[in-house]
């Protein structure tokens, strides 16, 4: 496995510094090259469909790009000698050939072509409080306005960005494979899952996968009790159902600090984690984070 993937981070590192440095190309200081982001691995594994993330060289450049989809900045990884950006694919982009556009330093504009490869994602039929399904007026109100304030949390985009991608699982259990799912409750459509569900009992503890900041935490009508962090560069991700939290706006976490505990408020079918990672403000699957 580790011979058949990408050059370690720290070989290549090790390589390029023996590279410049011989050519006498090192201009860096020391403690610059100490303190350049890792590149990002093989972490979060490139899937080009509906829900999954693209990786797309960007070249060498000596200060890092800008990128952009339809105007939402991108996240962009790695160092002078190859720069990535990463794009969250939504579940709802149709399959097609499309772009992004990426800004260089000196000021220079182009497009980066890539694909959404089709992707057909099985339906599950659920059952649940009635109440949940067809809304009352007062709680439809409560879910635009909650829908509305949502919007300004996803729109988040700070630095510094993520030093790694690698997520560690955020609490322990049975992962469900239903990201992206076509949902129906009690015989309605609705919008797809857009996140991986984790069964636990209620109480088991909940932790950060990455470190992140804590942006938003509330009570929300589909949600339940939910915690927002931001791990920079539009990258974001998403606890709901808790019953309890743990952390509040602002809290910088660490990856493995405690936000909240599982529970199974807002609309659920029992208690479990539902963990949303969003790149880009489009909701892909968390397992293109883990390890394993
Ligand atoms: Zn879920």
């Amino acid at each position: 496995m580790f011979f058949a993937g990408p050059i370690h981070p720290a070989y290549f590192l090790t390589r390029r510094s023996a590279l410049l440095g011989g050519l006498g190309l090192l201009a860096l200081p020391a403690a610059g090259l100490a303190g350049t982001p890792a590149p990002p691995g093989v972490w979060p594994k490139a899937l080009q469909v509906p829900g999954g993330v693209a990786r797309l060289p960007l070249g060498p450049a000596a200060m890092r790009p800008l990128a952009f989809q339809n105007e939402v900045p991108l996240l962009v990884m790695g160092d002078t000698m190859e720069w990535t950006a990463l794009v969250g694919i939504a579940l709802a982009a149709e399959p097609a050939e499309t772009f992004i556009t990426v800004q260089e330093a000196g000021g220079a504009q182009r497009q980066v072509n890539y694909r959404i490869e089709p992707k057909r994602y099985s339906e599950q039929k659920l059952r649940v409080e009635p109440r949940t399904v067809d809304l009352s007026p007062e709680d439809q109100a409560r879910y635009e306005r909650e829908r509305a304030h949502q919007q300004g949390v996803m729109a988040t985009f700070t630095q510094p960005l993520p030093s790694g991608l690698r997520m560690q699982v955020p609490v322990p259990g049975r992962r469900s494979s239903s990201f992206g799912l076509r949902r129906v409750f009690n015989g309605q459509a609705r919008n797809p899952h857009s996140g991986m569900d984790i069964a636990a009992g209620t109480g088991t503890p909940v932790a950060a996968p990455l470190p992140g900041r804590v942006i938003d935490t509330g009570d929300y009508f589909f949600n339940g009790h939910t915690v927002w962090l931001d791990h920079g560069g539009g990258l974001l991700s998403m606890y709901c159902h808790l019953s309890a939290i743990n952390a509040q706006t602002g809290d910088v976490l660490k990856t493995g600090e405690r936000l909240g505990a599982v529970g199974a408020t807002g609309r659920v079918t029992g208690p479990h984690l539902h963990w949303g990672v969003m790149l880009n403000r489009a909701m892909v699957d968390p397992a293109l984070f883990l390890a394993a």
